[in-house]
This record gives structure tokens, sequence and C-alpha cells, in this order.
């Protein structure tokens, strides 16, 4: 038991005292240095490191102290960290951001020497004995006291939900330092003990289930929490606040699974209570192995950066992803809880149980995490389409990794900078993507038993990318390097040609051709190869099959097995093939004539992206996929009429003045009769196909159409809403608030105002200021930028105010200027996960002329930012694609209008 008092500078000062080693002042540990004759010149102070530790120590485990109270802002604690000392040291360097060492002593048998702290730039701590020690076992005990930022979302931090205070934690990658002087590398996984001392009324959680609680005097009590298994400091997790459990059951083993909300706010969390356990069981049995730790806590957390967290049997979440009013539980957000408890719950096996030795493999966390999610998801609810889902999410992230800028997925790790790159789309959704094609090529038994035996070979420990692949070789009897390096080591986007040749005599045969995929006015060199698996489908007479094949070289044929010459050929089954598409000669139209008939839902939409990047890069004309859209536009998928309206909306700013009425028309001829079918609101037993409809085609044909009858609807039901949410069903709500406010007035923006700061659910003030940021007066418009500003609402929740602005043509400039004119004003209130995406804020300029204002202005300021640079190398480039495809498709979109 440790006992503490209250000091009286408001925060809590931590007092050790019982069994554990007493810290000792500087003065008691010169008594045991024998004393020098003349006093030696003071040494220079090491030098501190950069980005990692230097080997001279390890840790073996951690006990922390702390003493949190969500009401004020600082911290104090103790950690005792149990050593092994590799190489004799001089100073002991470990990872601390704001700080404060009040006493630190090193234990060597019984021996305790007190060291000088030194601080090294703003990420490291150094601890100096008076005298180097020498390899062996040691314990470190270190006073400290640290900041807990409000609202800030990293480190240890504190947040306000009705009134009553709460404190939360997030980590990863590199924020522990923020609450422990530690060693701060995923490498050092060992077992850490926390104990945290608070006020009586509160619930204190952590990654392990409580081992003892006891009352401490003024009103405080001291919770000591189980030693875990090994965990890197990123995934130490604790919280405390007014918390609310549910029940949610047990896993198989009978670990406890709740679900940790705000106070009074359990209602809203059935649907995670009911949808948690199913998803471990599939994953228990995919991995062979049981959900690795004592207990589960789901826990709603008030501020939060990310999704969610996967700290060990401690999951942090955004809270707008678990807690969801009964009213308003549509099937999106049913996908939404699932697909990320999934991917969290993977990460328990892929990134807790076997961590990676260090940032550059974050794949080995991230890529897993995502496809196994969906693969676990897809199992449990079939017919939530999934598998479009995922051709969809690899098209969004073929277009990033077309850039010249794009990482790998395996990223060598040089900067702090390219830590915080690595949790990208290319780690996350060309992760999956690659992984799910991979799994296809080796075949999914064979890559479950390489899964396993990763698991089992590495369990409680570090693996590396070569572990993997080593694992993965083994199950499947020879060397899969070359295939994984192809797509892990190297960016971009293949793109593969197909001719088909149907010589008398021979096999039908596809000659197969690839290379980079570049758009225009990309300085891309196209030149590069990868082994990329290839799947085709096809049809000929009566007969259907397929074939598969490696493309290793630059060209290959792939001999068909159909008996004759086939009607089509899909170039890649099941859309599941990172890669373009690009059929020759009169492939692609056989394959468009039929695509409805013949493909697959997840194929058809494939083929529609691919048709796009085509356009993108210039194999295809414009007036080919505007041609398309006509059939599109009336399938009865929604994924189809989506990828329509796609197409439709790729030319809204391409188009001239003159034509924009012919625009406006066509946008009608598709989409209008079916808008006014469907109406705002909904019927009675509807299906999910139908309402996602409604939510993509009537915003446009209210806005882009201008339909004045629908516009005028909206703003009536937008009114209603205010008054009674019921009043509009919650799929729609959001596309009837968007519409009402685009063509709002000063009335409307005063109403939204006023609900935003009244409110005290924060999805709905999300909704309210998203809203506001829509206006299209400029008058509005700077009252909404004004208030971005101001501190009358934390800016994550308040994005919407700004970034309404740069979506829309006639706002854009004003936007513009107002980042401009307080760039720094904005970017210091961001959390800093956040302000590299400033460099974002001028890519919808779309004009290269603007380059020599923009770099000037954005170059030197996005420079100061962790992760900036290649964000502003992103953004440049993206500026520029964007100039020259609109200058490239310009002609062709003109002599297509002026045909409607
Ligand atoms: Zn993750």
């Amino acid at each position: 038991m440790r006992c503490f008092a209250r000091s009286s500078v408001a925060f809590l000062v931590l007092v050790a005292c019982g069994p554990s080693p007493q810290p000792i002042s500087p003065g008691t540990a010169t008594a045991v240095q024998p004393a020098p004759a003349t006093p030696p010149a003071p040494a220079p102070d090491p030098t501190a490191p950069v980005l990692r530790l230097p080997a001279v120590a390890r840790p073996v485990r951690y006990a922390v102290e702390l003493v949190i109270d969500p009401t004020i802002e600082e911290f104090s604690g103790t950690i005792t960290t149990e050593l092994e000392i590799t190489a004799p040291m001089a100073a002991l360097w470990l990872d601390g951001k704001e700080l404060t060492i009040d006493e630190a002593t090193f234990v060597v048998g019984s021996e305790r020497i007190a060291a000088r702290a030194i601080y090294g730039g703003k990420e490291f701590v150094g601890l100096v004995p008076p005298r180097t020690l020498s390899p062996g076992k040691a314990t470190l005990i270190a006073r400290y006291r640290g900041k807990m930022h409000r609202n800030s979302g990293d480190g240890i931090y504190t947040a306000q939900e009705a009134n009553e205070w709460y404190a939360f934690t997030q980590f990863e990658s590199t924020d522990a330092r923020r609450a422990f002087p530690c060693f701060d590398e995923p490498s050092y996984k060992v077992p850490w003990q926390v104990t945290i001392h608070t006020r009586k009324s509160l619930v204190a959680l952590s990654n392990t289930p409580v081992e003892s609680e006891q009352d401490e005097p003024n009103g405080m009590k001291v919770v000591r929490f189980g030693e875990t298994r090994p965990l890197p400091s990123y995934l130490v997790a604790f919280a405390v606040g007014p918390f609310d459990a549910l029940d949610a059951g047990k896993t198989r083993a009978g670990a406890p699974i709740r679900i940790v909300v705000p106070h009074g706010r359990g209602k809203d969390a059935a649907y995670a209570a009911q949808a948690t356990r199913p998803l471990i069981d599939l994953l228990e049995d995919y991995f062979g192995t049981p959900y690795p730790y004592d207990k589960l806590d789901m826990l709603a957390v008030s501020v939060f950066n990310a999704g969610a967290m996967e700290n060990a049997g401690l999951i942090t979440w955004r809270q707008e992803l678990i807690l969801v009013k009964p009213e308003e539980l549509t099937l999106d957000r049913q996908k939404a809880y699932a697909t990320t408890a999934a991917h969290e719950l993977a990460h328990q096996w892929f990134g807790d149980y076997v961590t990676l030795a260090w940032w550059d493999d974050t794949w080995l966390n991230e890529s897993f995490a995502s496809w196994m999610a969906s693969k676990v998801v897809e199992q449990w609810k079939p017919d939530w389409e999934i598998p479009v889902g995922r051709v969809r999410s690899k098209a969004g992230v073929m277009s990033s990794d077309s850039l010249d800028s794009a990482r790998t997925i395996r990223q060598p790790i040089e900067s702090a900078n390219d830590i915080t790159n690595a949790f990208d789309g290319i780690t996350y959704q060309k992760g999956e993507a690659v992984l799910t094609m991979l799994e296809r090529t080796i075949g999914p038994d064979v890559f479950q038993r390489g899964v396993r035996d990763y698991l089992a070979k590495h369990a409680w420990r570090n693996a590396t990318y070569d572990d993997f692949v080593g694992a993965m070789s083994g199950a499947a009897g020879k060397d899969l390097h070359p295939l994984f390096d192809s797509f892990v080591l190297q960016s971009g986007v293949p793109l593969v040609s197909f001719a088909l040749a149907c010589d008398k005599g021979k096999p039908p045969t596809l000659t197969l051709e690839q290379q980079r995929y570049a758009p225009t006015g990309s300085k891309i060199d196209p030149k590069r190869t990868w082994r990329v698996p290839v799947c085709v489908r096809w049809k000929a007479g009566a007969a259907a099959g397929r074939d598969c094949t490696v493309v290793e070289a630059p060209t290959a044929t792939l001999a068909l097995s159909a008996p004759s010459c086939p009607a089509w050929v899909m170039p890649n089954e099941g859309g599941l093939g990172y890669y373009r598409m690009r059929p020759q000669g009169d492939m692609l139209a056989h394959l468009l004539a039929n695509a409805s008939k013949v493909l697959t839902l997840p194929e058809r939409v494939a083929l529609i992206g691919d048709v796009n990047a085509l356009v993108a890069s210039g194999d295809v004309k414009k007036g080919v996929a505007l041609d398309l859209v006509e059939t599109l536009a009336k399938d009865r998928s929604r994924y189809i009429v989506d990828a329509s309206i796609g197409v439709v909306g790729s030319i809204d700013e391409v188009v001239p003045a003159k034509l924009r009425p012919n625009y406006e028309r066509f946008v009608r001829k598709l989409y209008q009769a079916r808008a006014h079918e469907l109406g705002w609101q909904a019927r009675k037993g509807e299906d999910d196909n139908t309402q996602q409809l409604r939510r993509s085609l009537l915003p446009l044909v209210a806005s882009v159409g201008r339909d004045a009858e629908l516009i005028k609807q909206a703003t009536g039901l937008a009114w209603k809403w205010l008054d009674a949410h019921g009043a509009v069903a919650p799929e729609i709500a959001r596309a009837v608030l968007s519409v009402a406010s685009r063509n709002g007035d000063q009335k409307l923006f005063d109403r939204l105002h006023a609900e935003a700061r009244k409110t005290g659910d924060r999805e709905d003030r999300e909704r309210f200021l998203g809203a506001m940021g829509r206006f299209i007066e400029p008058a509005m418009v700077a009252q909404a930028l004004a208030l971005v500003l101001t501190d009358e609402f934390e800016l994550r929740e308040a994005l919407g105010l700004l970034q309404g602005a740069f979506g829309e043509p006639r706002t854009r400039e004003l936007g513009f200027a107002f980042i401009k004119e307080h760039f720094d004003e904005i970017t210091n209130k961001l959390p800093e996960a956040y302000r590299p995406f400033m460099a974002f804020t001028f890519v919808s300029l779309c004009d290269d002329s603007r380059k020599p204002e923009i770099e000037a202005f954005f170059t030197p300021k996005i420079a100061k930012i962790e992760g900036g640079p290649r964000v502003m190398k992103q953004a440049l480039e993206l500026l520029s694609l964007c100039s020259a495809q609109r200058k490239a498709e310009a002609p062709g979109v003109e002599a297509f209008l002026k045909r409607q």
C-alpha cells in the first residue's frame, strides 16, 4: 500500500511509504560514493539520443503508481522499473515528454544511487548517476509529475461529459512517454503493474482486472490492478471517471466482457453489448487460440482522435461509434461498430499478443487487423455485402497509391514523422487488399496455417516482416518472399493490359503486359514490375471458367482453358487483384455490354472504378465513361448508382458556365424521376438498398439538378427535425440538413447555432456544426469560419465549419483566404495528429498556376509540423494532378454536355 497527500499547488503529490524501496535524496547518495581528493571538473551532460534509445539497458518489468484526479490538469506518479543493464551505463536515457522528474534513484543490490535528471529536447529524459553503472540487474525508482491536457487526445488527458470530468489515455504511437519516463519503443515488451489513486466516487480501469481496492484519507481510494502479460508501452491504458458498465457476456474461456460508458449512457450501448461476443468467437476459431487476456472492456471515450484503440483488455472508442441511441441504430451504425470492433479485437492477437518489433512493421498490426475484420464480419453477416466494401476501399487507396510520393506498405522509419505517416490508407486499405489477394493466391488453408504458426512461434513477444513471411513460406513449403516483397516493399499500382488472341488450332490466349499506373500529369516512371497474381473469368459458348497465373515479367501469356474463343473475359475475378485492368481491342466493349448480366456486384464496381482510372490516365475517353452512366444510373443496386453518381459528379467543376444548364438537365434526366419516386421520407419495411439510394440520389438532384421542389421539402423537413429528431429517418437526416443549409438563410443558421450551443450530445453537435459550414451566402460563411477561432466549440467537433467552405466552388476562396489569415491559430488549436492535414486545405483549388503562392505560404509552415513534409508533398502532387486532369478532360466534357 502507498499513501499520498494533497499539495497546496492544485495537484496531488505522491509520497512513497511502506514496503517498497524508499527513494532517497541526492544528498544521501553521495554518502556511498568515495569522496575524491580534489573535485574534478564537472563532466559535460551526455548527449540526448535521436529517435531511438541507446541499447545500454532494457526493462524487465514496470510498476507504476499514479495519482489521477480528472478535475485537475496535472498528475503525479512513481515508476519502478526493473532493469537489465547490458553495457557500462553513464546515463540512462528514457523517453519522457512534458514530465518533471522530482527524484530518481537506481537501486543496485543493496546500494541506492541517486541520479540527476536532465532533459534532452522534447522527447527524452536522461538519468545520470554519479558514476558509470556496470552491466547487471538494477531497479530505477523515479518520482515525477506530468500534464493532463484537456481534450488533447494523447498521453493522459481529461474531457468533460455532462458536467463530469473523466481522464483517458491514448499512447500509440509515442505518447506513453507523456505518462511515464519509460522505454517507449514497441520491442520493449514486458509486464506492467498499474496502481491508481483517485477519488472514492470514481471508477478506475486499466488493462487487467482490479486486484484490490482500498479507501484512503481525504475521500480518496487506491486501486491496484493485476500485473499484465508482457506489453509494449503503447498498449498500456487506464481511465478514471464516473463510468457505468454493461455486462456483455464472457468469452469461451470465461473472460468477462463489458461495455463501459459515461455515467447514464448505458441504454445507448445495447448493440455493442450484443455484437461483441460473436466476433470474439469467430476470431478464436480462425486463430485457433483463445482470446489472450483475462478481461475485456470496451470503453466509450469522450474525446478521441482515432476510431478506436486496441489496448490489451481495454479497447478505447470514439464514443460516437459505440454509443448509439436506440432510435438511431441504422444498419450503417451497426456495420461501423462491428467492423471497428472486429479490427480492434483482431489486434488482441495481431499487435498485442504478437507485437511489431518496430514501427516500420506497422502493417503487421494494421493491415492484418483490417483484413481480419472484413473476414470475420463477412462470416458473421453474409448479407452485409462486405466483398463490395473491399473493392470500394481498394479503389480508394489505389488513387493515393498512384501518387509519385506514395509510401510503401513496409516503410523504413527515419524520423518521428515517418511513425505518424505509417498510419495511413497504404497501411490499412492497401495492406488489407494485398493480404486478401495473397490469401487467394497462396490458398486460404495454407494462409491460415501460416498465421497460426506465426502466432504460436512469437506468442507474447515481438515479430518482424521476415518472421511473418517466414511462417507463411513454412506453411506453403516454398519461399514466398518474392511474392510478398513485390507488393509490401514496393509502392504503386500495377496496370495490367490484357489482349485476347483466338488463333485457329491454338487455345485462346491472353497476352498480359504490366507497368506502373500513372494518371495524366504524373511524373511517375511507369517502368516498374511486380509479381502480380492475376485471375480471370470467362464465358465461351455454354462453358464458363477461370484461369490464374502470376505475372512476373513485363510481358506474359496465359493460355485459357476455354474450349472456344470467349464472348467476354473479366480480367480481375472478384475484383480481388491489386491492379488496374486495361482490356485491349474490343474486350472492354464486350465486357461493358455484358456486365450487368454476367459480372458479380464487386466485379462491376471494380470495372467501373478501373474505367474511371483509365479515363484519368488518358487511356479511355471521358465520353466513354459518361456514355456508360445512362445504363448505370438505372441499376437496382445502390453501389452501381453510386458509381454512376461518382462519374457525373467528377465533371461538376469542369463544366463551363455556359453549359451549366445542360449539366443540370443531364442530372435531372438521369435521376430526377427516381428521386421523386423515393421521396425524402422512408416508407415502412424498406430495405437497406432503397434507403441508401435515397441518401445518394436526393441531395444530388436537389443540389446539382437544382430541383426547387426537393429543396423546399428538405428545408421544411430540416425545421421539423430541429424540433423533433423523430420527424426524419436517421439515415437521411444529414442529407436533409445539408440540402437545407446549402440553400438556407440566416434564420436557419441561427437556429442551428443555438441548437449546437444547447445540446449535450456530441453527435448532434457535430451535425449542427457541419450543417452550419455548408451555407453559401458570404455573410454566413464568414460567421461559420469566425466560430472556428473562438472557444465556443471544441475544434475537432467543429471541423465541419471549416470543411464545408472547401467542398463548394462558390465558397472555396473565402475558406482559403481564412486559412491563410489564421493558419497558426487554427493549427495550434488542432490535436497534433490532425496538424499535418492542414496541407490538404489547398488541394481543392485544383489550379497549378497557384503553386508559387501556395508553396511560399505553406511549405515553411508545414515543415514545422510532425508528419507534415510528406503530407505536403502529397498535397502538392494532388494539386498538380487535379489541375492536369481537368485540363485534359475539359474538351470531352464540353462536347458531351453540348449534346445534352
Ligand atoms: Zn488498428
